[in-house]
């Protein structure tokens, strides 16, 4: 009995991965044709200086409105598109879509663009970004990218280099999801970032755990020392800006002052730069 439930178990494993190889296949063809599809469009969220609640800029967040599926998270299609390679296209169709938008508004609010670590792998990518720049006329102090720490594990020597050459057109460089890669303390000693954001499982956890508490405050004395400004994410509650604000944290991102929603309208943006 028992080896007929192991054999029984093993034969379930098996159509477990048939199904999700099968799953992994059909996506990364879906995704092949999504963007002459029209099926993406990106969101944009909040990003605020904690003291004065004035606006600093927006996240640009990937959405993929598939016709069948319906909402797919880009946390599943990402890696595949990584790993088929469709995310060079897909990335740049995003700061082009981000850029385009960003130039329309007559502020210096800077629009910060997730890339991908594979996307860091192409020597071409200071090229790519020069481009996108000259052809929407958005100014490169406006524009910041977002990679995480994972980005400069694999060939580290290149991922530097083309870092570096970024940083010298003008373009911000943020360190994302601090603390969740294995290397966070070298990934910093490797490279003058602009920016660090606080992965949101600290504060996410901090109300049960006195130890998250604690690696907030070490990261916020972290950038002091290395006068990089300190981004927190996932600010859900009041409870997270009163720690924030008593851990002198000086910028935030979260569900409290802004879910990922439509482009600012001028409007909006007219009453947020006037301090509103
Ligand atoms: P991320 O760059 O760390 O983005 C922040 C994520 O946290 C977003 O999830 C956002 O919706 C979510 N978030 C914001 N505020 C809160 C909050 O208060 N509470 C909680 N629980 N969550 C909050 P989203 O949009 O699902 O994106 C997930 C990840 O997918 C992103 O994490 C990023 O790594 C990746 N991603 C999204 N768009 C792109 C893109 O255009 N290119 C690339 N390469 N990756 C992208
Ligand atoms: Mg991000
Ligand atoms: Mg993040
Ligand atoms: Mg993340």
């Amino acid at each position: 009995r028992a080896k007929a439930s192991l054999e029984e178990r093993i034969c379930y494993y098996e159509k477990g991965m048939d199904e999700s190889a099968r799953y992994r296949r059909q996506i990364a063809g879906e995704l092949r044709s999504a963007i002459d599809r029209n099926e993406f469009y990106v969101l944009y969220q909040p990003q605020r200086s904690l003291k004065t609640q004035m606006l600093i800029g927006y996240e640009v967040l990937l959405r993929w409105q598939h016709p069948v599926r319906g909402l797919v998270s880009p946390a599943e299609f990402i890696p595949i598109a990584e790993e088929t390679g469709e995310i060079f296209r897909i990335g740049e169709w995003v700061l082009r879509e981000a850029c385009a938008e960003a130039a329309k508004w007559d502020n210096e609010l800077v629009i910060a663009v997730n890339i991908s670590a594979v996307q860091l792998s192409q020597p071409n990518l200071p090229e790519i970004l020069a481009q996108v720049l000259l052809e929407t006329g958005l100014p490169a102090r406006r524009l910041e990218i977002e990679i995480t720490e994972t980005a400069i594990i694999g060939d580290k020597a290149r991922a530097l280099h083309v870092l570096r050459r970024i940083k010298a057109m003008g373009i911000a460089i943020a360190i994302d999801d601090f603390g969740t890669g294995y290397s966070s303390l070298d990934t910093l000693n490797s490279f003058a970032f602009d920016k660090i954001k606080i992965d949101k499982s600290f504060l996410l956890l901090s109300h049960d755990r006195p130890q998250a508490r604690a690696i907030i405050r070490a990261v916020l004395a972290l950038g002091r020392s290395l006068d990089v400004p300190v981004l927190a994410e996932g600010v859900e509650s009041n409870a997270h800006v009163d720690l924030l604000e008593a851990e002198g944290c000086e910028q935030v991102q979260g569900y409290l002052f802004g879910r990922p929603g439509a482009a600012p309208s001028l409007a909006t943006l007219a009453i947020a730069s006037s301090g509103g």
